[in-house]
């Protein structure tokens, strides 16, 4: 129970790696706020979670006072914040030759505009807490995957963000970590991961020989946001059974 009493948002919280994260801090103790533009799909996992502990609220988190509300109600609900999970993300595929400047922005506006949004609108309360952010990189963030142009930008940006706001924030005590999952079983993946070639192809560079679950990622995230993590701020912590590790030899 690591979590008793914390007060904890979590972003893209309907699906994927953010429910797993969400119920695992749920299960730890926190009243956990649960944020997802899928109001359908995040009411179905609010469902599962103890009512006089979870507040989910629908959030579009490329809109800045989206972010804004989400933020002020759950301080309004549980009187204050103490860690965010900048989660919720797309998935924009393409070289930059097929790129149209639309997903190009889209893409941005999700996966960095919505952390930057997340990371603004919580770090006061988190001043106050001695709080924590963690975001969701990827390994794409950390070299470059194929045929994935904007998305691999947009992850690298989180990378340095992260690392960004670790310098300029720690003397408040505030941390700021990401993990960098690579390929792992979730509604952005649900083509890959279903289709047995695909997999091959992937986890044959994987040293782990098998693709991620979303617990896999969330079990890191929450040791990230624990105080277990109290020294450590600034990390990028690839969950990617070491794909980063390698130097691409087949295996
Ligand atoms: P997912 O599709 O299962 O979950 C993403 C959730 O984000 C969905 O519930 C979706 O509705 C929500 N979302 C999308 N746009 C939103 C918006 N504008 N506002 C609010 N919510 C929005 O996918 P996932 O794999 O769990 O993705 C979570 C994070 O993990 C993303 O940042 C993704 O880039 C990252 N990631 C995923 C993988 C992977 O292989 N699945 C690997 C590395 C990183």
């Amino acid at each position: 129970m690591r979590f008793n009493d914390k007060v904890v948002i979590v972003t893209g919280a309907a699906s994927g790696i953010g429910r797993a994260t969400a119920e695992r801090f749920s299960a730890e103790g926190a009243r956990v706020v649960l944020a997802d533009i899928d109001a359908g799909a995040l009411e179905e996992v609010a469902k599962g979670l103890p009512a006089e502990r979870t507040l989910a609220r629908t959030t579009d988190v490329s809109k800045q006072e989206d972010v804004e509300a989400l933020v002020g109600a759950a301080v309004e609900r549980f009187g204050r914040l103490d860690v965010i999970h900048n989660n919720a993300g797309i998935l924009v595929e393409g070289t930059i030759a097929d790129t149209s400047a639309a997903d190009w922005h889209r893409a941005m506006a999700t996966n960095v505009d919505g952390m930057f949004f997340g990371a603004k609108a919580a770090l006061p309360h988190l001043r106050r807490s001695r709080g924590c952010i963690v975001n969701t990189a990827s390994v794409s963030g950390l070299g470059g995957d194929v045929g994935m142009a904007a998305y691999n930008a947009n992850k690298g940006a989180i990378v340095n963000l992260t690392r960004a706001m670790a310098i300029d924030h720690g003397r408040e005590g505030v941390r700021v970590n990401a993990v960098a999952p690579s390929l792992t079983r979730t509604g952005m993946t649900t083509d890959i991961v279903s289709d047995a070639k695909t997999v091959d192809a992937f986890t044959d560079r994987i040293p782990m020989n098998r693709y991620g679950e979303p617990e896999d990622v969330a079990k890191v995230v929450l040791f990230l946001a624990s105080d277990d993590a109290g020294f450590v701020n600034g990390a990028i912590v690839p969950v990617d059974g070491g794909l980063s590790a390698a130097n691409g030899q087949p295996l």
